[in-house]
C-alpha cells in the first residue's frame, strides 16, 4: 500500500522523538518539519499542513513552557507531542459529517457519480458485493448509455461478483433505464440498489443535467461521488464543481493501492465536509476498504484498525471455508499475488511491526508468511499460553531469558531465533485484542486457522 510510505515516514519521526532525551522546543520543531515534510510529500495541501503544524505547537507550547525536566515528565510531554499529532492528523481527514447508513429491511438507493475512469463502475460491483456480504439484498443498476461497453462491463463483473444487474443494450435514456431499475429492483424487495451513472459526455454541462434528471427520477438516499487518488488535492476542485451542480453525501476515493498522492486526496476532501465512505485499494472486488477517520490514522501510523481487523475476520468466517483453505495454501507456495485476507489483517494488527508492510505486497506476504511457519511449529499449549513459557523467569517473576522453546520453534519453522523472539515481543498486544475479539484462543490460533 502507497500510504505505507507516509506512515513509515510519520512514524520515523516518532522515533526521532522517542530518542530524543529532552523535548524542548527544538526537538518539537525538528518533529513538525518531518512530519509535515512527510504530509507535503504525500501531497497535502501546503495551508492544511501549516494549520496542522500550527495547531500542535499550540497545544504542546503550554506543556513545554511549564514544569521540569524529569523522566516521567519528559515521557509525558513525548506523549502529549504524540497525542496531539494525533488529533490533528484525524482532523485533517475528518468532515465532522456522518454518512448515510444503509438500513436493512428498506430499500437504500445509492447512486454513483464521477468522471470515466476514476473506477466508478468498478466501484459499484465492489460495493454491492460489501453489501451483499453484509446480507443486505444488493443490484447495480447501469445507467450509462453514454459509453459503448459499459453495459457488458456491469455485466462482467455483476455476473462475476453473483450480483444482480439492470441495464438495456438498446434503450438510449439513462434517465429511463435508472428509473425502470430501480422500480424492478423495488419491486423485488432489494434492499441496496446501486445506480451507476455515465462520467462523460460530449460536454460538460450535459453530464451534470443528465446526473441531476437521474437523481430527480431515482432519489437516491445518498449520491456518492467517485474519485481518481492520482488527482491528489486536485481533489478539491473536481468535487466542488460536482457540488455546485449535482450535491452529492459521499465520497469514494480509489486506486489508492497505487498513488503516493492518496493522502492528499484524502485531505482535499475532507476540506470540502463531505464524509469519504470507502478506499478503494486495488482492482478486485474485495479491494474496497471501509474508511472512517481514526481507524484510517491509526492503522497509518501502525497503531492498528481494530474495528476493521473485526469486520474482516467475520468476512472470513463467512466466507466459503473450501475457498479459504484453497488460497491459503497457494499464498504459503508462493503461487498467488494477491494474499488478500493475510496482507490486509497485518495492516490492522495493533503492533504488528511496520516493516512487514514495507515493500511489495509479495514482500509483506513472504513475511507474513514466515509468521505463520513459526505458529505452525507451536505446540497448542504454547499457542494457547500467554507467552510466559518462552521466557526463563526469575525468582521475582521477571523474564531474564528465552527458553529452550524459542531455539526449538525457530529450527522447526526454518526460520531464526531473532524472528520468533520479534513475534513473541509483539504477543502481549495481540493476546489484548484477541481478548476483546471474545476468544479463549489467541491470536496465534486465529491465523492458524486462515490456513
Ligand atoms: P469508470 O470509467 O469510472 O467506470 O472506471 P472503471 O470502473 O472502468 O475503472 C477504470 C480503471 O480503473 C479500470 O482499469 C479499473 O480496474 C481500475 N480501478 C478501479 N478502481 C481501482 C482501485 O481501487 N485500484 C486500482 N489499482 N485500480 C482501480
Amino acid at each position: 500500500m502507497v500510504l505505507a510510505d507516509l506512515g513509515r515516514k510519520l512514524n520515523a519521526a516518532f522515533s526521532s522523538l522517542s530518542r530524543a532525551t529532552v523535548v524542548d522546543e527544538k526537538v518539537l520543531d525538528a518533529t513538525l518539519k518531518e512530519i509535515t515534510a512527510a504530509l507535503l510529500e504525500s501531497d497535502v495541501n501546503v495551508k492544511l499542513v501549516a494549520s496542522l503544524r500550527q495547531k500542535v505547537k499550540v497545544k504542546v507550547k503550554a506543556a513545554l513552557d511549564g514544569g521540569s525536566s524529569d523522566k516521567s515528565k519528559e515521557a509525558n510531554r513525548k506523549n502529549l507531542v504524540q497525542k496531539a499529532v494525533f488529533d490533528e492528523l484525524v482532523h485533517l481527514v475528518d468532515p465532522g459529517v456522518e454518512p448515510y447508513k444503509p438500513k436493512k429491511g428498506q430499500c437504500n438507493i445509492l447512486m454513483a457519480v464521477g468522471l470515466q475512469g476514476n473506477g466508478k463502475t468498478t466501484t459499484c460491483t465492489k460495493l454491492a458485493v460489501y453489501y451483499q456480504k453484509r446480507g443486505f439484498k444488493s443490484c447495480i443498476v447501469c445507467a450509462d448509455t453514454f459509453r459503448a461497453g459499459a453495459f457488458d462491463q456491469t455485466r462482467q463483473s455483476a455476473t462475476k461478483a453473483k450480483v444482480a444487474y439492470f441495464g438495456s443494450y438498446t434503450e438510449t435514456d439513462p434517465v429511463v433505464i435508472a428509473a425502470q431499475g430501480v422500480a424492478k429492483f423495488k419491486k423485488e424487495r432489494f434492499e441496496v440498489i446501486i445506480v451507476d451513472t455515465s462520467g462523460r459526455h460530449k460536454q460538460e454541462s450535459e453530464l451534470f443535467r443528465e446526473m441531476v434528471q437521474i437523481g430527480e427520477a431515482v432519489k437516491p438516499h445518498m449520491t456518492i461521488l467517485i474519485l481518481d487518488a492520482s488527482i491528489g488535492q486536485a481533489a478539491e476542485a473536481q468535487s466542488r464543481a460536482f457540488k455546485d451542480s449535482a450535491d452529492f453525501g459521499a465520497i469514494i476515493v480509489t486506486k489508492m493501492d497505487g498513488h503516493a498522492k492518496g493522502g492528499g486526496a484524502i485531505s482535499a476532501v475532507a476540506a470540502t465536509k463531505t464524509p469519504i465512505i470507502f478506499l478503494g485499494v486495488g482492482e478486485h472486488l474485495h479491494d474496497l476498504d471501509r474508511f472512517s477517520p481514526q481507524p484510517f490514522i491509526s492503522k497509518l501510523l501502525g497503531l492498528g484498525d481494530m474495528q476493521g481487523l473485526m469486520e474482516h475476520m467475520q468476512d472470513l468466517a463467512t466466507q466459503n471455508p473450501d475457498k479459504q483453505k484453497e488460497m491459503a495454501k497457494k499464498t504459503r507456495r508462493g503461487e498467488t499475488k494477491h494474499p488478500g485476507p493475510i496482507s490486509k489483517i497485518a495492516s490492522m494488527i495493533p503492533g504488528l511491526p511496520q516493516e512487514l508492510l514495507s515493500g511489495s505486497d509479495e514482500e509483506g506476504s513472504l513475511r507474513m508468511k514466515r509468521m505463520i511457519y513459526i505458529t505452525d511449529s507451536m505446540t497448542s499449549t504454547e499457542l494457547d499460553s500467554d507467552g510466559a513459557v518462552f521466557m526463563d523467569m526469575s525468582k521475582d517473576g521477571k523474564p531474564v531469558g528465552l527458553t529452550w522453546r524459542v531455539t526449538r520453534v525457530a529450527k522447526g519453522s526454518g526460520t531464526s531465533v531473532r524472528e520468533v523472539e520479534e513475534l513473541l515481543c509483539q504477543y502481549r498486544m495481540m493476546a489484548n485484542m484477541a481478548k476483546q475479539a471474545g476468544g479463549k484462543n489467541g491470536w496465534l490460533q486465529a491465523m492458524q486457522k486462515m490456513q
